[in-house]
């Protein structure tokens, strides 16, 4: 028995992988950006320079006069994680992921 591939198989063949292999690449890559970064420590030097805490609800207020309820890292400029993600990279601690809810002292108001 003699297999034949038309010409109109590989050309199909071709499109399908063509479409669905930068597909899977692009869910790949979003699914494994966070997880490859290393969770900030907020007693690491630089987070604590810098103010940083987990939990942005628990920010001291008083002692951080330019924080205002709402400010968090996931709608901070520096901010480089997805919506709806729990963690993101930061733009300041890089190789690291911050927590969504996280926040320190040069948050920016995301344009
Ligand atoms: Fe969070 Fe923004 Fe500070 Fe980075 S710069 S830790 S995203 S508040």
């Amino acid at each position: 028995m003699k297999n034949k591939i038309t010409r109109r198989a590989l050309v199909k063949g071709g499109l399908l992988a063509g479409t669905l292999i930068p597909a899977f690449d692009l869910i790949g890559n979003s699914a494994s950006a966070a997880a490859d970064l290393t969770p900030l420590d907020p007693k690491d030097p630089a987070a604590i320079t810098l103010g940083f805490l987990d939990d942005s609800t628990k920010v001291d207020a008083a002692a951080n006069p330019r924080y205002a309820a709402g400010q968090r890292c996931d709608n901070c400029q520096q901010y480089l994680g997805h919506a709806g993600e729990l963690r993101g990279g930061c733009v300041l601690f890089a190789g690291k992921s911050v927590p969504a809810a996280g926040w320190c002292k040069v948050w920016r108001k995301m344009p």
